[in-house]
């Protein structure tokens, strides 16, 4: 399947992003919609889920002739199995781009397993108190294989130690969570380990030709592109090397009172990331 990503003709250049302007998967007709999540199609066998209980966290329901892959779980999304089962016929593989409860939140409950980066296993008493089914752990560089169509799984850490990236490489995207961050990272780990993920996957886009990765809160124009995780590493290598320096913030998100804004991304770390 190939698709057009870019609406035709969408060189809009605004005064601060000389980047095409990217098409919107959440403007069209839902395929599914009650209060708390919102479906709507991407292509012909994939689709992203909307939650509004954080900011828009995204799930991604990616299907192949033999089964489904349901990227992440929202944060509270009741019945979230039988949602899915009217959208796909074939039977759904749970698997999360890390283990933050508005990915795997109380959803996860209704399916008897989950796949999970091992790095982020520390984090489950926490996150999910209840879950009763299977926890499995995914491998770096594998292909899960939904028949007629393979989701090559990267392990992406930086903004937990177990953030994952799964790409369709056939398709050219992937799906990254909250990996390189929607436009506003929140840096759990240290700016070396950003570095290394955003230089494999630069070289990973470039070399598939991968055109962008859907995170894991879409609003429809802040995909990850190449140009993104290329600018991160710039900026990363500034704070380290002390070229540029954060602003303090009283209020951060997971204890990351510092953030540096540049190349049209934050970044929010704490002092301790600064190696
Ligand atoms: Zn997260």
């Amino acid at each position: 399947m190939k698709v057009k990503f870019y609406a035709i003709a969408a060189f809009i250049l605004c005064s601060d992003m000389a980047a095409p302007a990217q098409q919107s998967f959440l403007d069209g007709e839902a395929v599914f919609k009650n209060d708390e999540v919102v479906f709507h199609q991407i292509d012909e066998h994939t689709w992203v889920g909307t939650g509004n209980l954080v900011y828009n966290e995204s799930l991604y329901l990616v299907e192949g002739t033999e089964k489904a892959v349901l990227i992440d779980a929202g944060t509270r999304i009741k019945d979230l199995d039988k949602i899915v089962a009217t959208i796909t016929k074939k039977p759904i593989m749970l698997v999360a781009t890390h283990v933050h409860n508005d990915h795997t939140g109380s959803a996860v409950d209704r399916f008897p397993e989950i796949y999970i980066n091992p790095g982020d296993k520390d984090y489950i008493p926490q996150v999910m108190p209840r879950y009763k089914g299977n926890i499995k752990f995914l491998t770096d560089g594998e292909e899960i294989d939904l028949g007629g169509r393979k989701l090559e799984v990267v392990f992406t850490p930086g903004h937990t130690p177990g953030s994952t990236t799964f790409i369709d490489k056939n398709a050219a995207y992937g799906f990254s969570g909250d990996s390189f961050g929607s436009g506003n990272l929140l840096l759990s780990m240290d700016f070396s380990t950003l570095i290394a993920t955003c230089e494999r996957m630069s070289t990973i886009m470039e070399n598939y030709g991968i055109k962008f990765l859907f995170p894991g809160h879409y609003y429809g124009n802040n995909a990850e592109t190449k140009q993104r995780v290329d600018d991160m590493i710039t900026l990363s290598k500034d704070v380290i090397s002390g070229k540029v320096k954060g602003e303090k913030k009283s209020n951060g998100m997971m204890g990351l009172n510092l953030v540096i804004t540049d190349y049209g991304v934050n970044i929010n770390y704490s002092e301790k990331s600064i190696k």
